[in-house]
């Protein structure tokens, strides 16, 4: 097989061991971990949950898109410096029924065909519910996300599945319910107890969008929908004490290849780099029915870092793309050629709640995704960013080898690397228990090993980004490139 990655001389990685990160793990563990260097800290206790593709493959027929991927969860349960590992596969309806026939059944939204051609796809618009994106632990509930369709509810301790949730009859069957929520530390609709903010966003030629705010206890607080125009591709979103914020990205929707089966509804997602990107601010507080648009040329935004409120402005931190390709039928996403597609790059979008104007400034350049920061300061001013991130400016797309700490206040930065054979996944910033400083914390993130073909979790210091890992936890195995995860501070054995 020729290798279709084109590499120079110069580049950090090694493409086959790249690769392998995209293998199926179909095997479910349960163990303590004990090939540890370093020392794991004492005090951080808790649960680690990540999520993401765990089969790229089934019966051996590959998918087309690691977004198709059966949803894995992993669980590290930290406990008087001890950490156990456990990943179960989500029991969704489609994962059971594929395994037991041991062959694709269903379309998935990324241009997973099912076998059989033109005729077995037409007019089957019955999607794969993958659970593969998402994790959080909220209301004594964990729940694995993914965005076009409910949630489904774990087992915390066993991982095992329950089953579809719908939140106490917040969602009716079938509803969506975003991957992305946040946790409001302190509310000000709430006398400053903590919520979980989240949103559903029902696309067509208006969208609506529907904001959700739940109490600790997993209670409903506010539920109200609004409707915007055009078409929507909204992944994750952005909160303030006054505001949730969403990007329009400028995309267009042709469903009609998607209902007759030759392509995946992914598939029939078009950017439009001609057209600005809509920044939509809905008030929090139901009783302000305004909606303020605004209008900016940004590119394409998956995810956001973070946005405060501050003297009748709006920030916003994103990672901007400023094109993006469509996923194409019959392609291998295995075979990218990173050189020739734009990096994620880090942008602030500085919203004037005056006089409506929006100004944009490049914050990071470098190739980087899946931000980060202290759980303390969502939808606060703050100083410290943590992301994945190429280990150098190249000016274009590569593998996220890196963490990469932003000061935002000083712009110094600090790189910690696991090049060439590492790849790592999105940070989690745990803060250290009575920590006052903003970056007093530990960052954890799961690194594919290419040259072990196995799964490091590096635990580093939030304070020192750039020296030795404080630990280096060592699996058995590896865990196929993930998705996003949370931090709980129960511990769950
Ligand atoms: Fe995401």
């Amino acid at each position: 097989m020729t290798n279709t990655i084109p590499q120079t001389a110069n580049s950090p990685y090694n493409t086959e061991e790249w690769k392998r990160g995209y293998d199926s793990q179909p095997n479910e563990y349960e163990y303590e971990i004990t090939d540890v260097e370093g020392n794991i800290p004492p005090d951080l206790m808790g649960t680690l949950f990540r999520n993401g593709p765990g089969l790229l493959d089934i019966g051996g027929s590959a998918i087309h898109h690691p977004f198709d991927g059966d949803g894995m969860i992993s669980a590290f349960s930290f406990k008087d410096g001890k950490v156990y590992y456990r990943n179960r596969f989500i029991r969704t309806e489609a994962y059971v029924k594929e395994q037991e026939a041991g062959k694709i059944l269903y379309r998935g939204v990324f241009g997973t065909p099912k076998p059989g051609g033109f005729f077995n796809n037409l007019f089957d618009i019955k999607l794969k519910n993958i659970a593969n994106t998402g994790v959080i632990y909220w209301g004594g509930k964990l729940l694995a996300l993914w965005e076009a369709a409910e949630p489904h509810r774990l087992n915390p301790k066993t991982l095992e599945t329950i089953g579809l949730e719908y939140l106490d009859g917040v969602l009716e069957p079938g509803d969506a319910f975003a991957a992305h929520p946040w946790v409001d530390p302190s509310c000000d609709l709430d006398d400053g107890a903590p919520c979980l903010v989240n949103f559903r966003v029902d696309p067509g030629l208006s969208s609506k969008i529907t904001l959700f705010e739940f109490a600790p206890s997993g209670k409903l607080l506010r539920r109200h929908s609004h409707s915007i125009a055009g078409f929507s591709f909204i992944h994750d979103f952005m909160i303030t004490p006054q505001y949730a914020i969403f990007f329009q990205n400028p995309v267009s929707f042709n469903p009609l290849p998607f209902l007759l089966g030759m392509r995946g509804a992914g598939e029939c997602v078009q950017f439009q780099p001609d057209k600005p990107t809509n920044v939509i601010l809905i008030a929090r507080d139901p009783s302000n029915k305004e909606v303020k648009t605004f209008s900016v040329e940004s590119g394409f935004v998956f995810h956001h870092a973070n946005a405060f409120e501050q003297d009748s402005k709006v920030y916003v931190d994103s990672i901007t793309y400023q094109t993006l390709p469509q996923v194409q039928p019959n392609s291998d996403y295995k075979a990218v050629d990173f050189e020739g597609l734009d990096p994620g790059q880090l942008w602030r979008f500085t919203l004037n709640l005056e006089d409506g104007s929006v100004e944009r400034q490049m914050l990071e350049s470098r190739c980087c995704e899946f931000p980060t920061h202290n759980p303390d300061k969502v939808g606060r001013n703050y100083q410290y960013l943590y992301i994945g991130a190429a280990p150098s400016d190249t000016g274009r797309n590569a593998p996220l080898q890196a963490i990469l700490k932003l000061d935002l206040h000083t712009k110094e930065r600090q790189l910690h690397s696991f090049a060439p054979s590492g790849f790592v996944s999105e940070p989690i910033f745990v803060p250290k228990p009575n920590a006052e400083k903003e970056d007093a914390g530990w960052v954890l993130t799961l690194v594919y090993d290419g040259s072990k073909h196995r799964s490091t979790l590096a635990i580093l210091d939030g304070e020192n980004l750039a020296q030795e890992p404080v630990a280096l936890l060592h699996l058995k195995h590896h865990v196929p490139y993930g998705l996003h995860g949370s931090w709980c501070d129960e511990v769950f054995i």
